[in-house]
Protein backbone atom coordinates (compact mmCIF):
# COMPACT_ATOMS: atom_id res chain seq x y z
CA UNK A 1 0.00 0.00 0.00
CA UNK A 2 1.26 3.40 -1.00
CA UNK A 3 0.40 5.89 2.23
CA UNK A 4 1.22 8.68 0.26
CA UNK A 5 -1.61 8.27 -1.86
CA UNK A 6 -4.45 7.54 0.20
CA UNK A 7 -7.48 10.08 1.52
CA UNK A 8 -7.57 11.49 5.18
CA UNK A 9 -10.65 8.89 5.47
CA UNK A 10 -8.55 5.94 4.33
CA UNK A 11 -5.83 6.90 6.31
CA UNK A 12 -7.65 6.95 9.43
CA UNK A 13 -9.21 3.91 8.68
CA UNK A 14 -5.48 1.88 8.30
CA UNK A 15 -4.50 3.79 11.52
CA UNK A 16 -7.69 2.39 13.32
CA UNK A 17 -7.30 -0.76 12.18
CA UNK A 18 -3.88 -1.19 13.32
CA UNK A 19 -2.88 -1.68 9.51
CA UNK A 20 -0.39 1.43 9.84
CA UNK A 21 1.63 3.74 12.81
CA UNK A 22 0.94 7.35 12.52
CA UNK A 23 4.49 7.14 12.28
CA UNK A 24 5.24 4.55 9.33
CA UNK A 25 2.65 7.52 7.38
CA UNK A 26 4.67 10.20 8.42
CA UNK A 27 7.81 8.51 7.60
CA UNK A 28 6.58 7.56 3.84
CA UNK A 29 5.66 11.30 3.54
CA UNK A 30 9.12 12.21 4.57
CA UNK A 31 10.80 9.81 2.20
CA UNK A 32 9.02 10.43 -0.72
CA UNK A 33 9.63 14.10 -0.15
CA UNK A 34 13.42 13.34 -0.09
CA UNK A 35 13.03 11.86 -3.11
CA UNK A 36 11.18 14.18 -4.74
CA UNK A 37 11.39 17.56 -3.56
CA UNK A 38 15.15 17.91 -4.95
CA UNK A 39 13.17 18.79 -8.41
CA UNK A 40 9.83 20.30 -7.20
CA UNK A 41 10.93 22.29 -4.59
CA UNK A 42 7.96 22.45 -2.42
CA UNK A 43 9.48 22.97 0.64
CA UNK A 44 11.26 26.07 2.32
CA UNK A 45 12.49 23.65 5.80
CA UNK A 46 11.24 20.23 7.14
CA UNK A 47 10.08 19.82 10.75
CA UNK A 48 10.59 16.04 11.36
CA UNK A 49 11.35 16.14 14.84
CA UNK A 50 8.08 17.71 15.62
CA UNK A 51 6.38 15.42 13.11
CA UNK A 52 7.48 12.68 14.42
CA UNK A 53 6.55 13.47 17.80
CA UNK A 54 3.12 14.37 17.18
CA UNK A 55 2.77 11.03 15.37
CA UNK A 56 4.18 9.49 18.34
CA UNK A 57 1.32 10.93 20.30
CA UNK A 58 -1.23 9.40 18.08
CA UNK A 59 0.19 6.10 17.55
CA UNK A 60 0.16 6.24 21.76
CA UNK A 61 -3.53 7.06 21.02
CA UNK A 62 -4.00 4.38 19.36
CA UNK A 63 -2.62 2.22 21.38
CA UNK A 64 -4.90 3.01 24.04
CA UNK A 65 -7.98 2.92 21.88
CA UNK A 66 -8.70 6.38 22.90
CA UNK A 67 -10.97 8.16 20.11
CA UNK A 68 -9.18 9.96 17.63
CA UNK A 69 -9.46 13.35 16.42
CA UNK A 70 -10.59 14.40 12.95
CA UNK A 71 -7.34 14.85 11.22
CA UNK A 72 -5.06 12.33 13.38
CA UNK A 73 -1.81 11.33 11.73
CA UNK A 74 -3.07 13.40 8.47
CA UNK A 75 0.84 14.59 7.00
CA UNK A 76 0.20 18.22 6.12
CA UNK A 77 2.56 21.13 4.98
CA UNK A 78 2.18 24.86 5.94
CA UNK A 79 2.70 27.97 3.82
CA UNK A 80 5.82 29.86 5.39
CA UNK A 81 3.39 33.01 5.92
CA UNK A 82 1.79 31.11 8.74
CA UNK A 83 3.55 31.11 11.91
CA UNK A 84 4.84 28.00 13.33
CA UNK A 85 6.39 27.65 17.12
CA UNK A 86 10.16 27.53 16.95
CA UNK A 87 10.37 26.59 13.46
CA UNK A 88 11.17 29.47 10.77
CA UNK A 89 8.72 31.38 9.09
CA UNK A 90 10.55 33.33 6.65
CA UNK A 91 7.16 34.66 4.59
CA UNK A 92 9.50 33.72 1.18
CA UNK A 93 11.78 36.76 2.71
CA UNK A 94 15.16 37.47 3.22
CA UNK A 95 13.77 40.12 5.77
CA UNK A 96 12.45 37.51 8.15
CA UNK A 97 15.30 34.51 7.45
CA UNK A 98 15.82 33.99 11.09
CA UNK A 99 12.33 35.11 12.25
CA UNK A 100 11.63 32.27 14.77
CA UNK A 101 7.79 32.49 16.00
CA UNK A 102 7.27 32.21 19.63
CA UNK A 103 3.45 30.90 19.09
CA UNK A 104 1.66 28.85 16.27
CA UNK A 105 -0.94 30.63 13.98
CA UNK A 106 -4.61 29.68 14.86
CA UNK A 107 -5.25 27.26 12.05
CA UNK A 108 -1.62 25.59 12.65
CA UNK A 109 -2.57 25.15 16.37
CA UNK A 110 -5.97 23.90 15.63
CA UNK A 111 -4.53 21.34 12.64
CA UNK A 112 -2.30 19.92 15.74
CA UNK A 113 -5.38 19.96 18.16
CA UNK A 114 -7.15 17.61 15.43
CA UNK A 115 -3.82 15.04 15.01
CA UNK A 116 -2.37 16.17 12.23
CA UNK A 117 1.12 16.04 11.54
CA UNK A 118 3.30 19.05 10.23
CA UNK A 119 5.72 18.47 7.76
CA UNK A 120 7.45 21.33 6.90
CA UNK A 121 6.87 24.79 5.69
CA UNK A 122 6.25 25.70 2.14
CA UNK A 123 7.90 27.92 -0.77
CA UNK A 124 5.78 30.94 -1.74
CA UNK A 125 6.07 33.85 -3.20
CA UNK A 126 7.71 37.05 -0.63
CA UNK A 127 5.19 38.11 1.41
CA UNK A 128 2.51 36.29 -0.52
CA UNK A 129 2.91 38.69 -3.58
CA UNK A 130 2.87 36.59 -6.83
CA UNK A 131 1.25 34.44 -9.04
CA UNK A 132 3.99 31.96 -9.97
CA UNK A 133 6.13 31.70 -6.67
CA UNK A 134 9.08 33.30 -8.88
CA UNK A 135 9.27 35.99 -5.93
CA UNK A 136 10.50 33.55 -3.40
CA UNK A 137 13.46 35.15 -1.93
CA UNK A 138 15.28 31.38 -1.96
CA UNK A 139 14.04 29.77 -5.38
CA UNK A 140 11.20 28.93 -7.13
CA UNK A 141 8.71 25.88 -6.60
CA UNK A 142 7.94 24.05 -9.82
CA UNK A 143 4.78 22.49 -11.36
CA UNK A 144 4.64 18.41 -10.36
CA UNK A 145 3.02 17.94 -13.62
CA UNK A 146 5.98 19.92 -15.36
CA UNK A 147 9.12 20.74 -14.37
CA UNK A 148 9.49 23.73 -16.82
CA UNK A 149 6.23 24.89 -15.43
CA UNK A 150 5.59 27.28 -12.73
CA UNK A 151 3.02 25.82 -9.91
CA UNK A 152 1.09 29.38 -9.85
CA UNK A 153 1.68 31.25 -6.48
CA UNK A 154 2.13 32.60 -4.48
CA UNK A 155 1.15 29.40 -1.83
CA UNK A 156 2.74 27.08 -5.43
CA UNK A 157 4.94 25.46 -2.95
CA UNK A 158 1.39 24.21 -0.65
CA UNK A 159 -0.19 23.40 -3.89
CA UNK A 160 3.21 21.37 -5.67
CA UNK A 161 3.33 19.64 -2.48
CA UNK A 162 -0.23 18.05 -2.32
CA UNK A 163 -0.62 17.56 -5.95
CA UNK A 164 2.80 15.62 -5.79
CA UNK A 165 1.51 13.35 -2.65
CA UNK A 166 4.58 15.23 -0.59
CA UNK A 167 1.45 16.16 1.83
CA UNK A 168 -1.72 14.86 1.58
CA UNK A 169 -3.14 18.23 2.33
CA UNK A 170 -1.29 21.85 3.18
CA UNK A 171 -2.82 25.27 4.65
CA UNK A 172 -1.89 28.49 2.18
CA UNK A 173 -2.88 31.43 1.92
CA UNK A 174 -5.20 33.51 -0.65
CA UNK A 175 -5.41 37.80 -0.65
CA UNK A 176 -6.35 37.97 -4.20
CA UNK A 177 -6.05 33.98 -5.65
CA UNK A 178 -2.97 32.70 -4.46
CA UNK A 179 -4.48 29.42 -2.97
CA UNK A 180 -7.55 29.15 -5.86
CA UNK A 181 -4.48 29.92 -8.73
CA UNK A 182 -2.22 27.55 -7.67
CA UNK A 183 -4.91 24.87 -7.24
CA UNK A 184 -5.60 25.54 -10.87
CA UNK A 185 -1.99 25.19 -12.11
CA UNK A 186 -1.18 22.06 -10.20
CA UNK A 187 -4.95 20.17 -10.43
CA UNK A 188 -5.95 20.51 -6.93
CA UNK A 189 -8.97 21.68 -4.85
CA UNK A 190 -8.14 24.86 -2.85
CA UNK A 191 -10.66 27.01 -1.06
CA UNK A 192 -11.03 30.31 0.14
CA UNK A 193 -13.08 30.59 2.72
CA UNK A 194 -15.48 34.14 3.18
CA UNK A 195 -13.40 36.38 4.69
CA UNK A 196 -13.20 35.86 8.59
CA UNK A 197 -14.17 32.78 8.68
CA UNK A 198 -10.47 31.26 9.26
CA UNK A 199 -8.28 33.16 12.06
CA UNK A 200 -5.64 35.22 10.41
CA UNK A 201 -4.30 35.01 13.84
CA UNK A 202 -0.38 34.35 13.62
CA UNK A 203 -0.77 34.82 9.58
CA UNK A 204 1.77 37.35 8.24
CA UNK A 205 0.10 40.79 7.06
CA UNK A 206 0.16 41.49 3.61
CA UNK A 207 -3.61 43.26 3.00
CA UNK A 208 -5.14 42.42 6.04
CA UNK A 209 -8.68 43.31 5.06
CA UNK A 210 -8.11 40.51 2.18
CA UNK A 211 -6.23 38.06 3.69
CA UNK A 212 -7.36 34.30 4.17
CA UNK A 213 -6.03 31.46 5.44
CA UNK A 214 -7.31 27.94 3.65
CA UNK A 215 -6.31 24.43 2.67
CA UNK A 216 -5.17 22.28 -0.34
CA UNK A 217 -6.23 18.56 -0.54
CA UNK A 218 -6.59 16.14 -3.52
CA UNK A 219 -10.31 15.90 -2.99
CA UNK A 220 -13.08 18.02 -2.07
CA UNK A 221 -14.11 16.20 0.83
CA UNK A 222 -10.62 16.17 2.36
CA UNK A 223 -10.49 19.90 1.75
CA UNK A 224 -14.02 20.13 4.25
CA UNK A 225 -12.41 18.20 6.87
CA UNK A 226 -9.30 20.48 7.24
CA UNK A 227 -11.93 23.62 6.73
CA UNK A 228 -13.62 21.85 9.36
CA UNK A 229 -10.72 21.84 11.82
CA UNK A 230 -9.68 25.75 11.04
CA UNK A 231 -12.76 27.41 10.40
CA UNK A 232 -14.49 29.56 13.34
CA UNK A 233 -14.43 32.39 15.54
CA UNK A 234 -10.96 32.89 17.25
CA UNK A 235 -10.75 35.58 20.03
CA UNK A 236 -7.71 35.99 19.33
CA UNK A 237 -8.42 37.54 15.43
CA UNK A 238 -11.45 40.47 16.00
CA UNK A 239 -11.86 40.34 12.39
CA UNK A 240 -12.78 36.47 12.71
CA UNK A 241 -16.64 35.88 12.10
CA UNK A 242 -18.76 34.53 15.21
CA UNK A 243 -20.95 32.56 12.52
CA UNK A 244 -21.78 28.63 13.15
CA UNK A 245 -19.36 26.49 11.25
CA UNK A 246 -21.81 23.48 9.92
CA UNK A 247 -21.12 19.98 9.64
CA UNK A 248 -19.51 20.45 6.27
CA UNK A 249 -18.83 16.16 5.60
CA UNK A 250 -22.70 15.79 6.42
CA UNK A 251 -23.36 18.86 3.77
CA UNK A 252 -21.29 17.04 1.06
CA UNK A 253 -24.08 14.47 0.79
CA UNK A 254 -26.76 17.23 -0.29
CA UNK A 255 -28.56 17.08 -3.48
CA UNK A 256 -27.44 19.64 -5.99
CA UNK A 257 -30.40 18.81 -8.31
CA UNK A 258 -32.28 22.27 -8.58
CA UNK A 259 -29.17 24.36 -7.16
CA UNK A 260 -29.12 27.60 -9.75
CA UNK A 261 -25.84 28.55 -10.81
CA UNK A 262 -24.64 32.11 -12.62
CA UNK A 263 -22.62 32.26 -15.41
CA UNK A 264 -21.15 35.54 -15.33
CA UNK A 265 -20.75 36.61 -18.56
CA UNK A 266 -17.54 39.25 -17.85
CA UNK A 267 -15.53 35.63 -17.15
CA UNK A 268 -15.46 34.95 -20.72
CA UNK A 269 -14.78 37.68 -22.40
CA UNK A 270 -10.87 38.53 -24.24
CA UNK A 271 -7.79 37.03 -22.79
CA UNK A 272 -9.30 33.32 -22.31
CA UNK A 273 -7.29 30.93 -23.37
CA UNK A 274 -8.95 28.73 -25.67
CA UNK A 275 -8.45 25.61 -23.80
CA UNK A 276 -9.29 26.52 -20.46
CA UNK A 277 -12.55 28.10 -22.05
CA UNK A 278 -13.72 24.72 -23.49
CA UNK A 279 -12.89 22.56 -20.57
CA UNK A 280 -14.70 24.87 -18.31
CA UNK A 281 -17.56 25.25 -20.74
CA UNK A 282 -17.50 21.31 -20.54
CA UNK A 283 -17.86 21.72 -16.87
CA UNK A 284 -20.33 23.51 -16.46
CA UNK A 285 -22.71 21.53 -19.12
CA UNK A 286 -21.38 18.70 -16.49
CA UNK A 287 -23.21 21.03 -13.77
CA UNK A 288 -26.47 21.02 -15.59
CA UNK A 289 -26.41 17.11 -16.09
CA UNK A 290 -26.06 16.71 -12.52
CA UNK A 291 -29.41 18.98 -12.25
CA UNK A 292 -28.29 22.11 -11.64
CA UNK A 293 -30.49 24.95 -13.28
CA UNK A 294 -27.88 27.44 -15.16
CA UNK A 295 -28.00 31.24 -16.13
CA UNK A 296 -26.30 34.19 -17.36
CA UNK A 297 -25.68 36.78 -15.16
CA UNK A 298 -23.43 39.78 -15.11
CA UNK A 299 -20.84 41.31 -12.36
CA UNK A 300 -20.23 44.54 -14.24
CA UNK A 301 -17.74 45.97 -12.44
CA UNK A 302 -15.69 42.98 -13.11
CA UNK A 303 -13.16 45.17 -15.49
CA UNK A 304 -12.16 47.13 -12.90
CA UNK A 305 -11.11 44.49 -9.96
CA UNK A 306 -7.53 44.34 -11.18
CA UNK A 307 -6.76 47.72 -10.48
CA UNK A 308 -8.85 48.27 -7.32
CA UNK A 309 -6.99 45.29 -6.11
CA UNK A 310 -3.29 46.04 -6.86
CA UNK A 311 -4.41 49.84 -4.94
CA UNK A 312 -5.94 48.37 -2.17
CA UNK A 313 -3.76 45.48 -1.81
CA UNK A 314 -0.38 47.51 -2.06
CA UNK A 315 -1.93 50.25 0.33
CA UNK A 316 -2.17 47.88 3.29
CA UNK A 317 1.17 46.10 2.15
CA UNK A 318 2.99 49.37 2.26
CA UNK A 319 1.27 49.83 5.60
CA UNK A 320 1.97 46.13 7.26
CA UNK A 321 5.53 46.07 6.24
CA UNK A 322 6.40 49.17 7.90
CA UNK A 323 7.33 46.92 10.79
CA UNK A 324 10.48 45.15 8.76
CA UNK A 325 12.97 48.14 10.51
CA UNK A 326 15.53 45.89 10.75
CA UNK A 327 14.93 46.54 14.98
CA UNK A 328 12.52 43.31 15.01
CA UNK A 329 12.13 40.26 13.61
CA UNK A 330 16.10 39.28 13.73
CA UNK A 331 17.39 40.40 10.59
CA UNK A 332 19.34 43.83 10.33
CA UNK A 333 22.14 44.17 7.50
CA UNK A 334 25.09 45.92 8.73
CA UNK A 335 27.39 49.25 7.97
CA UNK A 336 24.55 51.42 8.79
CA UNK A 337 25.74 54.58 11.13
CA UNK A 338 22.21 56.34 11.58
CA UNK A 339 18.76 54.83 12.42
CA UNK A 340 17.56 56.11 9.18
CA UNK A 341 20.79 54.38 6.94
CA UNK A 342 19.94 51.57 9.30
CA UNK A 343 16.27 50.76 7.80
CA UNK A 344 17.83 51.98 4.63
CA UNK A 345 19.99 49.31 4.14
CA UNK A 346 17.48 46.73 5.93
CA UNK A 347 14.59 46.89 4.23
CA UNK A 348 16.96 47.95 1.33
CA UNK A 349 18.98 44.41 1.43
CA UNK A 350 15.71 42.60 3.29
CA UNK A 351 13.55 42.90 0.72
CA UNK A 352 12.99 41.88 -3.25
CA UNK A 353 11.88 43.83 -6.09
CA UNK A 354 8.44 43.00 -6.53
CA UNK A 355 7.77 44.04 -2.61
CA UNK A 356 9.56 47.15 -3.47
CA UNK A 357 7.00 47.64 -6.42
CA UNK A 358 4.27 47.36 -3.80
CA UNK A 359 5.53 49.13 -1.41
CA UNK A 360 5.94 52.21 -3.39
CA UNK A 361 2.68 51.85 -5.18
CA UNK A 362 0.75 51.49 -1.94
CA UNK A 363 2.53 54.31 -0.53
CA UNK A 364 1.84 56.71 -3.28
CA UNK A 365 -1.92 55.60 -3.15
CA UNK A 366 -2.10 56.95 0.12
CA UNK A 367 0.25 59.92 -0.32
CA UNK A 368 -1.55 62.97 0.93
CA UNK A 369 -3.01 64.42 -2.68
CA UNK A 370 -3.01 61.03 -4.15
CA UNK A 371 -5.15 59.65 -1.62
CA UNK A 372 -8.86 60.86 -2.75
CA UNK A 373 -8.31 60.29 -6.37
CA UNK A 374 -6.04 56.44 -5.49
CA UNK A 375 -7.23 54.70 -2.85
CA UNK A 376 -10.37 55.95 -1.71
CA UNK A 377 -11.87 55.59 -4.82
CA UNK A 378 -10.54 51.97 -5.09
CA UNK A 379 -13.04 51.75 -1.91
CA UNK A 380 -15.79 52.69 -3.71
CA UNK A 381 -14.82 50.62 -6.53
CA UNK A 382 -14.70 47.51 -4.51
CA UNK A 383 -18.10 48.49 -2.77
CA UNK A 384 -19.45 47.93 -6.61
CA UNK A 385 -17.73 44.91 -7.23
CA UNK A 386 -19.30 43.79 -3.80
CA UNK A 387 -22.41 44.84 -5.12
CA UNK A 388 -22.04 42.93 -8.29
CA UNK A 389 -21.80 39.77 -6.20
CA UNK A 390 -24.96 40.58 -3.54
CA UNK A 391 -26.71 40.96 -6.69
CA UNK A 392 -25.62 38.31 -8.89
CA UNK A 393 -26.65 36.17 -5.22
CA UNK A 394 -29.74 37.11 -5.51
CA UNK A 395 -30.99 34.95 -8.59
CA UNK A 396 -28.38 32.26 -7.91
CA UNK A 397 -26.66 30.13 -5.34
CA UNK A 398 -23.32 29.82 -6.44
CA UNK A 399 -21.09 31.29 -9.57
CA UNK A 400 -19.14 29.10 -12.04
CA UNK A 401 -15.93 30.43 -13.84
CA UNK A 402 -12.22 29.48 -14.68
CA UNK A 403 -10.01 30.03 -11.82
CA UNK A 404 -7.06 31.17 -14.35
CA UNK A 405 -7.17 32.49 -17.96
CA UNK A 406 -4.43 30.11 -19.00
CA UNK A 407 -2.94 26.74 -17.75
CA UNK A 408 0.08 27.11 -15.91
CA UNK A 409 2.33 28.83 -17.36
CA UNK A 410 6.87 28.48 -18.12
CA UNK A 411 9.25 29.25 -15.51
CA UNK A 412 10.62 33.23 -16.51
CA UNK A 413 8.02 33.65 -19.05
CA UNK A 414 6.24 36.35 -16.93
CA UNK A 415 8.54 37.78 -14.31
CA UNK A 416 9.76 40.76 -16.38
CA UNK A 417 6.49 42.19 -17.07
CA UNK A 418 4.51 42.78 -13.82
CA UNK A 419 1.59 43.83 -15.38
CA UNK A 420 0.93 40.11 -17.37
CA UNK A 421 1.82 38.51 -13.55
CA UNK A 422 -1.21 40.41 -12.43
CA UNK A 423 -3.68 39.50 -14.56
CA UNK A 424 -3.36 35.80 -13.98
CA UNK A 425 -5.63 37.21 -10.91
CA UNK A 426 -8.08 37.95 -12.83
CA UNK A 427 -10.69 35.90 -12.01
CA UNK A 428 -9.87 35.41 -8.30
CA UNK A 429 -9.51 38.72 -6.73
CA UNK A 430 -13.08 40.23 -7.73
CA UNK A 431 -14.57 37.22 -5.24
CA UNK A 432 -11.37 38.47 -2.92
CA UNK A 433 -12.46 41.83 -2.80
CA UNK A 434 -15.89 40.98 -2.08
CA UNK A 435 -15.22 38.52 0.56
CA UNK A 436 -17.38 35.82 -0.76
CA UNK A 437 -16.04 32.47 -0.60
CA UNK A 438 -14.33 30.35 -3.44
CA UNK A 439 -12.84 27.24 -4.62
CA UNK A 440 -11.32 25.99 -7.07
CA UNK A 441 -11.50 22.54 -8.66
CA UNK A 442 -10.11 20.43 -11.18
CA UNK A 443 -11.88 20.77 -14.43
CA UNK A 444 -9.78 17.77 -16.62
CA UNK A 445 -6.79 19.07 -18.71
CA UNK A 446 -4.93 20.78 -21.70
CA UNK A 447 -3.74 18.82 -24.52
CA UNK A 448 -0.44 18.94 -22.85
CA UNK A 449 -1.20 17.74 -20.18
CA UNK A 450 -2.16 20.77 -17.61
CA UNK A 451 -4.64 20.98 -14.95
CA UNK A 452 -7.31 23.56 -15.65
CA UNK A 453 -9.51 24.59 -12.93
CA UNK A 454 -13.06 25.40 -12.51
CA UNK A 455 -13.95 28.11 -10.20
CA UNK A 456 -17.02 28.14 -7.60
CA UNK A 457 -18.37 31.47 -5.60
CA UNK A 458 -21.09 30.77 -3.34
CA UNK A 459 -22.51 33.76 -0.69
CA UNK A 460 -20.80 35.18 2.11
CA UNK A 461 -20.78 31.96 4.78
CA UNK A 462 -21.96 29.55 2.32
CA UNK A 463 -19.00 27.80 2.46
CA UNK A 464 -21.30 24.20 2.76
CA UNK A 465 -23.33 24.90 -0.38
CA UNK A 466 -20.10 25.48 -2.75
CA UNK A 467 -18.23 22.53 -0.99
CA UNK A 468 -21.18 20.56 -2.26
CA UNK A 469 -21.12 21.44 -5.53
CA UNK A 470 -17.67 21.34 -6.04
CA UNK A 471 -18.18 17.46 -4.90
CA UNK A 472 -21.20 16.85 -6.74
CA UNK A 473 -18.57 17.48 -9.79
CA UNK A 474 -15.99 15.96 -8.16
CA UNK A 475 -17.93 12.40 -7.95
CA UNK A 476 -19.41 12.89 -11.52
CA UNK A 477 -16.13 12.50 -12.92
CA UNK A 478 -15.83 16.11 -13.54
CA UNK A 479 -11.83 16.07 -12.45
CA UNK A 480 -10.95 14.28 -15.49
CA UNK A 481 -13.34 16.03 -17.89
N1 LIG B 1 -1.25 37.22 -7.23
C1 LIG B 1 -1.91 38.17 -6.37
C2 LIG B 1 -0.92 39.18 -5.86
O1 LIG B 1 0.21 39.09 -6.23
C3 LIG B 1 -2.58 37.47 -5.25
C4 LIG B 1 -1.63 37.07 -4.20
C5 LIG B 1 -2.29 36.45 -3.04
O2 LIG B 1 -3.46 36.08 -3.10
N2 LIG B 1 -1.57 36.41 -1.94
O3 LIG B 1 -1.26 40.05 -5.11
Amino acid sequence: MDLTKLTIAELQEQLRKRAVTAREIAEAHLKRIDERDPQVKAFLRLSPERALEQAAAIDRMVEKKQPLPPLAGVPMAIKDVIATRDVPTTAGSRILEKYRPPYDATAVARLEQAGAVILGKTNCDEFAMGSSTENSSYFPTRNPHDLERVPGGSSGGSAAAVADALAVASLGSDTGGSIRQPASFCGVVGVMGTYGRVSRYGLIAFASSLDHVGPFARTVRDAAAVLQVVAGRDSNDSTSADVPVPDYAAELEKPVKGMKVGVPKEYFGAGLDAEVRAQVEKGIERLRELGCELREVSLPHTDYAIACYYIIATAEASSNLARYDGVRYAFRAPGADSLEAMYHTTRGAGFGAEVKRRIMLGTYVLSAGYYEAYYLKAQKVRTLLYQDFVRAFEQVDALVTPTAPTPAFKLGEKTNDPLQMYLADIYTVTGSLAGVPGISVPCGKSKAGLPIGLQLFAKHFDEARLLRLAHAFEQSGGFDL
